[in-house]
């Protein structure tokens, strides 16, 4: 038998939302808060994630997905929480008994409250039953992230991707960024399931084809992916005769949604939707009396800092809970403001701010529609004049027989057309140590460099 070791707050999983929650649980009075996270690193799936566009609501700022991550590993280590690494939590109890495994052996925890905030899953080819053969070369979208990105292991030479969600499009890019071809994305829907601003600056900044209407029939290959069948679908996604084609690939890349990972939530009789999703109340708590809940495990989100702010509600809550204060309401529309689908005919996606305006200028009479600031109409200027990018990649260091990645972003953004340059010069080096701050120069085919540094921020955490 175990010793049980006590504490206020027990937080479940070091993602955006856990570290939130942690934080927030401090800040309401919670005397001890604990988060238990089975990696071996803070952060959760925003580590995974090296492209810039998180933290605008939470910030202020543009951060990579590793930034946003330190910032808030380290906010929550500042207001007094024990972040504990390398847990894996196995079970919970009605009574808020925790059971984990870790090298040390299995612990058990009695809190007062417990938040949980596991993340998410992604639906595999098995879910979305694709008929044909099971060779090599099938992969789920994040699972691709996280070998090209943190292992730097490519993963195919032509690549064809099912589902237009934001990580679909988002890997669309880096793929082609890292010298793969990119087929096609295929869509069931008729509009992308993904942001309007990801379409952008995802598919048609490098003229990625986004087949919508449009299904895989099947997958050919016996050893490895060969190609995918595809046919056009009807109003009730059946696949439409006499439309069918064949697209050769070696590789297909699965972005068709993400569930909601609550295994170990169901050990205490937690109520969960059919989609897996957390029955909560108003205030984020859920069916078992003192376990609150937030982020992907409750509910899938759209954006990092939305989970963020849904953490810090779960997490106070879970506070105020021990103290027998009156629990604050969680605004659910806080979840998504941005436009999804399509970008509107000739506008650009402003990307200041996640409001997403779809900003159109009549160069005529120099008049803008659309934007809801004045930094709108500098953005669409620019935009539509000469557009630029910040470019974010990883740079390989070779330091005693380890290979390791560090991820990068240029200090300035560079014109739009300059971004696979920069990119690929960077995939061609390995240096044998970085600094923090250290800067690496790359010459632009314009003239010019472009002056990248790789963040203390981001090795640290
Ligand atoms: C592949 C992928 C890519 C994404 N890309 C973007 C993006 O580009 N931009 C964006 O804004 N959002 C993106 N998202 C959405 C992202 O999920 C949210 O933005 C947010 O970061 C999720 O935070 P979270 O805390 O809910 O979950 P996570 O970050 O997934 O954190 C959950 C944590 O719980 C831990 N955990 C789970 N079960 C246990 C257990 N039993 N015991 C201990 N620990 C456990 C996990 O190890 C993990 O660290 C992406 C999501 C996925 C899945
Ligand atoms: S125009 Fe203003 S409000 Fe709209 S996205 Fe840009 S910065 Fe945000």
């Amino acid at each position: 038998m175990t010793n049980m070791i006590g504490c206020d707050v027990l937080v479940i999983g070091a993602g955006s939302g856990g570290l939130a929650a942690a934080k927030a649980a401090r800040e309401h009075g919670a005397g001890s808060v604990v988060v238990l996270e089975r990696n071996a690193y803070a952060g959760g799936i925003l580590r995974q994630c090296i492209h810039d566009g998180f933290g605008l609501i939470r910030y202020g700022k543009i951060l990579t997905g590793p930034e946003y991550a330190y910032k808030a590993y380290h906010e929550a280590l500042r207001s007094g929480a024990e972040v504990l690494l390398g847990r894996h939590v196995a079970n919970i109890t009605p009574d808020r008994a925790v059971t984990l495994y870790s090298k040390g052996g299995i612990e058990t925890y009695k809190a007062g409250a417990i938040v949980l905030a596991t993340g998410c899953r992604e639906r595999t080819r098995g879910a979305i039953s694709i008929p044909g053969s099971r060779p090599a070369g099938i992969y789920t979208a994040g699972v691709a992230q996280r070998l090209i990105n943190c292992q730097n292991i490519l993963i195919g030479k032509r690549v064809v991707i099912l589902g237009s969600g934001d990580i679909g499009m988002i890997m669309a890019r880096r793929l082609k960024l890292e010298g793969i071809s990119v087929v096609a994305v295929i869509e069931a829907m008729a509009r992308p399931s993904g942001l309007a601003r990801n379409v952008s600056q995802c598919l048609y900044d490098y003229g990625i084809p986004l087949y919508v209407n449009t299904t895989i029939t099947e997958i050919i290959g016996k050893k490895r992916v060969e190609a995918v069948r595809i046919a056009s679908v009807d109003e009730r996604m059946k696949p439409i005769q006499g439309t069918e084609s064949v697209l050769e690939c070696d590789t297909l890349v699965l972005s068709v949604g993400l569930i909601p990972e609550n295994e170990v939530a169901l050990t205490c009789g937690v109520r969960v939707n059919d989609d897996n999703s957390v029955v909560t109340d108003d205030f984020l708590q859920t069916s078992v009396r003192g376990v609150f809940s937030c982020g992907n495990s409750r509910h899938i989100m759209d954006l990092a800092d939305y989970v963020s702010e849904q953490g810090e509600t779960a997490g106070g809550n879970a506070a105020k809970y021990i103290l027998g204060q009156p629990l604050d309401a969680w605004d659910e529309s806080r979840t998504s403001c941005m436009k999804k689908g399509f970008p509107d005919d000739n506008t650009v996606t402003c990307t200041i701010c996640p409001s997403g305006c779809q900003i159109g200028w009549n160069r005529a009479n120099d008049t803008f529609t659309g934007n809801r600031c004045p930094r709108g109409k500098l953005f669409a200027r620019q935009e539509m004049t000469d557009p630029v990018r910040t470019v974010t990649t990883t740079v390989r260091i070779h330091n005693s027989n380890i290979e390791t990645l560090v991820p990068v972003r240029s200090i300035k953004p560079v014109p739009k057309d300059e971004v696979i340059n920069v990119v690929r010069s960077l995939n061609g080096i390995c240096l044998d140590e970085m600094e923090d701050g250290d800067r690496i120069e790359v010459p632009l085919k314009c003239g010019g460099i472009a002056e990248m540094i790789a963040d203390k921020e981001i090795k640290e955490c």
